[in-house]
């Protein structure tokens, strides 16, 4: 299969040629025929694979062959993400592919996203835009100083869609949808769909053709999966030991707060190791910045939440590591997805201690893998897991810890226990949860 026999049409083949592509992904190959032809497109293909220009190639085409705009504040086809840096990620691309355009077919393509002056977004506006990537918050910002008007969008694409979906988005891009005219074609991309997300793609799609790559064995990325035992004190000693041991050049470690990401980073650099924090409530500078220092080898090791999970592309990123396990399946696929793109290999390592193990696997259980379980010399958990106690007689299936079975030999009472992790229940339904406070760890003595 190769991009010419995809219908595009020849300054997008050279600007495909180069940028180093010889073929088309398997979700390119099913997805932009389809749109070229603009039918509505249900896509679930993981992160990597080339989703994006699976929906930029054709709808450039298909406004470069539509001719010039009309005049006014009108915007003919939108796109919306989640995070601000996927959005100019977007950008960024739909500039590379159309930069044989002739003249006349040159299309304006606007970034609107918070965090920065809504002023120059307002003016650039003035005239209307081909494309407008846009973050959900600040489209609505500018729908509502009256600085653009959706009654003409053509083609709506909803990138990571079931991020947008999902809880604080859903209501915003609800309003956004309802302002778009009816008659629209509507593109749906994701590496994962819950079943609440499926219901609502159900319900804006017409009759969509269902793309599927993630499931088929060679549309899947090769990510070694690694699951290390350890206790939660001794993370950031073992990560460091890692990072020096197996030479990795660049790690993307996730954690569950914004204060840890600045922690973390910080005990690392302490430890040698170059480390910078990334968090949503950075300004958008130094998210930039951040990012920018990342991708150009500055900092070896980008210390982040979960907003960097979604859709940022960080080329030869070899390692993703888990130092706080995410919150639910879902999560769990988007922050390994930032290792193993573009036919490059990746290792994800989960770091598991006897608190979060059961979340672990809940986590493998609906994601239908199972991880074998590694310990490291010099980094063995003394802590171990607690089941749930038996209705008498002791402790049913609890495991001593070393700590404790010495204790017990030299006569003294044991270590306070470690509470097994319970999620809450919204996790068994799938879906996103705000997560719980961890119950306060052991100390060692
Ligand atoms: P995406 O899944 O859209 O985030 O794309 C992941 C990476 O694959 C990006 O760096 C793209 O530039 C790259 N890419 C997209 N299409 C192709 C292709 N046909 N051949 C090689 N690389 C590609």
């Amino acid at each position: 299969m190769s991009f010419s026999s995809l219908g595009l049409s020849e300054p997008l083949l050279r600007a495909i040629s180069g940028c180093g592509y010889t073929t088309p992904t398997p979700v390119q190959t099913a997805a932009i025929p389809a749109v070229l032809r603009g039918a509505d497109v249900w896509a679930s293909a993981q992160t990597g694979s080339g989703k994006t220009a699976a929906f930029v190639l054709p709808i450039i085409e298909r406004l470069a062959v539509a001719g010039p705009r009309g005049r006014g504040r009108f915007v003919r086809a939108l796109i919306l993400v989640p995070t601000r840096e996927l959005a100019s990620q977007i950008a960024g691309e739909i500039h590379d592919y159309g930069v044989h355009l002739s003249q006349d077919a040159g299309l304006k393509t606007l970034v609107v996203v918070g965090g920065v002056s809504i002023n120059p977004q307002m003016m650039a506006l003035g005239g209307g835009a081909d494309i407008v990537v846009a973050t959900p918050g600040r489209l609505l910002d500018l729908i509502d100083h009256n600085a653009v008007s959706l009654s003409s969008v053509a083609t709506l694409v909803l990138d990571e869609a079931d991020r947008l979906f999902a809880l604080g988005f859903s209501d915003e891009v609800a309003r956004i949808i309802a302002l778009l005219p009816a008659h629209r074609q509507t593109l749906l991309f994701s590496a994962t769909f819950p079943a609440a997300v499926r219901t609502l793609a159900e319900n804006l799609l017409r009759n969509p053709v269902r793309i599927a790559i993630a499931s088929t064995p060679e549309g899947k990325p090769d990510i070694l999966q690694r699951a290390i035992e350890v206790d939660v004190v001794q993370r950031t000693q073992l990560l460091r030991n890692l990072i020096v041991l197996h030479e990795w050049t660049r790690v993307l470690v996730f954690v569950a707060t914004k204060y840890a990401t600045a922690h973390v980073a910080e005990k690392l650099r302490r430890l040698g190791i170059e480390a910078a924090a990334f968090h949503g409530e950075l300004s958008q500078g130094a998210r930039t910045q951040a990012l920018a220092d990342f991708k150009a080898s500055r900092v070896r090791v980008l210390v982040a939440t979960d907003v960097a999970s979604r859709g940022i592309d960080i080329e030869q990123l070899p390692v993703v590591v888990n130092y706080d396990l995410p919150r639910s399946p879902a999560d769990y696929t988007h922050r390994i997805g930032r290792t193993g793109r573009a036919g490059e290999s990746g290792v994800a390592v989960s770091f598991i201690s006897a608190e979060t193990d059961a979340h672990f696997r809940l986590i493998e259980k609906r994601n239908r893998i199972q991880i074998e379980r590694e310990q490291i010399a010099g980094f063995e958990p003394l802590e171990t897991i607690v089941p749930a106690p038996a209705p008498t007689g002791g402790i049913k299936g609890k495991r001593k810890s070393k700590k404790d079975k010495l204790r017990e030999a030299a006569g003294l009472a044991p270590t306070a226990t470690v509470k097994p992790f319970t999620p809450a229940p919204a996790f068994e339904s799938g879906e996103l949860f705000p997560f719980s406070r961890r119950p306060p760890q052991p100390r060692r003595s």
